[in-house]
């Protein structure tokens, strides 16, 4: 009977372990990437996890409450060379939740969100943490191009070359069967070389959509370009695929209506997943604007694109061998740019162990920097010296003198065809949403952005 007694209480408190290990998550890993504006830092942890996060001041702190998580093992040793974090500490009270403490340098802006498994990792809790004095220079530059371009264009406007490096911070890309390496330090190489060879060139002036192994959305990555008024945009990758044969460069373009073989959709998906294993939160959707933006003027971009990226081609087929010897196109979102002319270069297949090597190479880096230079040289020889307007502003700036007063009989449709614009852009910037339209409703009607 004693000995019975003395067994119940022990069986109980072994279920109720069992059952607190099932539901715990593990965190397993921290890394830190810092970009300039900001600095994030990625708990890899064994399964979905629920956190609450608080700022503390004096001094500055972020708290991470990670809700039924243990921490296995410690945490590695964080850089803390950088701006922003001095160390990572955790606490694991007797009960309640893990508690990871950030001590900062300075004050900073928080967010935090949690990613699903893709590619090389499991679930992730993502916390970036915002410079406030950077967002404040931020603003300054964008000031400065406000005001910089004139309405008018007396004198030539430098010509404007932005470089996208590919992938980055958690984002590898693709990496290397013989010497493991990563595509986003090939591609930061390279990007570096090319914006040196504009840079020195009179009348041409590089923007380098990223300059460090941190990782950039693909949308934030063209509206950067848009933001500097780029004349070009041109995003640097190295290709990788099962076979080990595969060889040579090849240049695509966007294509809104679907690809132009297996292979270019194939790789557009592996392109487009960056997103997902860089680290995008999902709150960051497409909006409504951006889809009118698209509409408006894409025709004639990707025309200008497909001729950029022959440029392109015909250069690189003078260092090196091509893959395919046309523009290929695939929806690709790093290119989808509604005004700027805008290629995606694959350089080398990096799985390929041949073009690995010569990838790792500063000579072989300078020459594709050097080919893709004469080819934007070629492409904008040829093109008009444009200032593109952000349509956005465009749309809603006094520059749309064309109203349409409506009349018995008209209709959305009727109105776009007789003023030659998209549907789309009419409701957009009369707000209209619903099928009524009154007789005598004054329309603005949008500037023609789709000929010419
Ligand atoms: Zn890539």
């Amino acid at each position: 009977m004693k000995s019975f007694r003395r067994l119940l209480p022990a069986a109980c408190l072994l279920f109720i372990t069992v059952t607190v290990f099932a539901e715990t998550v593990s965190v397993n890993n921290l890394r830190v990437w810092r970009a300039p504006d900001h600095t994030r830092v990625v708990f890899d942890v064994s399964g979905p996890l629920e956190h609450r996060l608080f700022t503390l001041e004096n001094p500055h702190r972020i708290v991470v409450d990670m809700l039924d998580a243990r921490l296995q093992g410690s945490l590695p040793e964080v850089e803390t060379g950088g701006p922003l974090i001095t160390s990572v500490r955790s606490g694991m009270p007797e009960e309640g939740p893990l508690r990871i403490v950030l001590d900062l340098k300075a004050e900073a802006r928080a967010r935090s969100f949690m990613l699903k498994p893709a590619g090389p990792y499991g679930h992730r809790l993502v916390i970036d943490l915002h410079d406030i004095k950077a967002n404040q220079d931020d603003s300054t530059s964008s000031r400065d191009i406000a005001i910089s371009p004139p309405p008018a264009r007396p004198v030539p406007r430098e010509r404007i070359v932005a470089i996208d490096a590919g992938h980055g911070g958690e984002d590898p890309g693709a990496v290397g069967r013989r010497y493991r390496t990563r595509e986003k330090d090939v591609t930061l190489a390279i990007a570096r070389d090319l914006a040196k060879l504009v840079a020195k060139t009179p009348g041409m002036r590089a923007v380098l959509i990223r300059n460090g192994d941190y990782y950039v959305s693909l949308r934030q990555r063209y509206e950067k370009a848009r933001r500097m008024r780029a004349d070009v945009f041109i995003s640097i990758h190295a290709d990788a695929v099962p076979s080990r044969r595969a060889y040579g460069s090849s240049v695509y373009a966007l294509s809104e209506k679907g690809a132009s073989n297996a292979m270019a959709r194939q790789l557009a998906d592996k392109e487009n997943a960056s997103d997902l294993i860089g680290g995008v939160s999902l709150n960051d959707k497409d909006d409504m604007l951006a889809q009118v933006l698209l509409d408006l003027s894409h025709n004639r971009t990707i025309q200008d694109s497909l001729s950029l990226g022959e440029d392109i081609l015909t250069e690189l087929q003078r260092v090196g061998p091509v893959h395919l010897r046309n523009v290929a196109q695939a929806g690709f979102a790093v290119l989808k740019s509604p005004d700027i002319p805008s290629v995606l270069v694959e350089t080398a297949f990096i799985s390929n162990p041949s073009e690995e090597k010569k990838l790792r190479s500063s000579a072989y880096q300078e020459k594709l920097a050097a080919s893709m230079f004469r080819g934007i040289q070629r492409f904008l020889k040829r093109a008009p010296q444009t200032s593109p307007v952000p349509v956005q502003a465009a749309i809603s700036s006094s520059e749309l003198p064309r109203e349409h007063v409506v009349r018995k009989g008209d209709t959305l449709v009727s109105i776009a065809r007789k003023y030659d614009i998209h549907i789309d852009a009419l409701r957009f910037i009369n707000n209209l949403w619903d099928a009524d339209l009154p007789v005598g409703l004054r329309l603005r009607i949008p500037a023609n952005q789709g000929d010419g």
